[in-house]
């Protein structure tokens, strides 16, 4: 997996498509939240799950399933009051989709471990994509304060800031030019 960092970063960068207007602290916050919340599944190994179950490690929490669930959730607990148009529904719940998915998407660009689940619960293969730059990241807080820890966490967050970067400002221009905060 990339480091919670790297998937944070990518949220905090997806913030300027929030298809509504203000609340920007409660968007960073719920925005990092659903991106690294999927790697909360590596408790499971503390229970006896072994990685390659459908609950394992980049199992179920990493799903486009449970990415479409955490969009409503997040919609419902924190959004409905305000926002309860079906097409907020709809908007709101897609943004934190993205914010949750992204998460899986980057894991399936690392060069190890297994594959993302994206298909569980309907199927349990593993998926990598062709392209991997990102280096794994080690699944203990400890390795991460070894040299060897600090030089993958630098190349990830390259590779992730750049992406990161350009999905900020393309955000940045989005609400300018499309976005009518009403
Ligand atoms: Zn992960």
């Amino acid at each position: 997996m990339p480091s919670a960092f790297g998937h944070a970063l990518f949220a905090v960068s997806l913030t300027p498509f929030r298809p509504y207007k203000g609340n920007l602290l409660s968007t960073l916050l719920l925005s990092m939240a659903c991106a690294t919340i999927p790697d909360l599944d590596v408790l499971g190994f503390n229970f006896g799950i072994r990685y390659a179950d459908m609950l394992g490690h980049r199992g179920f929490s990493h799903s486009i399933l449970f990415a479409i669930l955490m969009g409503v959730f997040v919609y419902f607990f924190f959004y409905k009051e305000e926002h309860s148009k079906t097409e907020d529904l709809i908007s709101i719940s897609w943004y934190f989709f993205i914010c949750t998915v992204s998460h899986g998407l980057f894991d399936a660009m690392t060069t190890g471990g297994l594959g993302v689940g994206f298909f569980i619960p309907f199927s349990g293969e593993r998926y990598f994509f062709s392209y991997r730059p990102i280096p794994v990241s080690p699944l203990n807080m400890q390795s991460f304060f070894t040299s060897y820890g600090w030089s993958i966490l630098k190349e990830e967050l390259l590779f992730i800031g750049i992406l990161s970067f350009f999905v900020a400002v393309s955000g940045y221009f989005w609400r300018r030019l499309f976005f009518k905060e009403t």
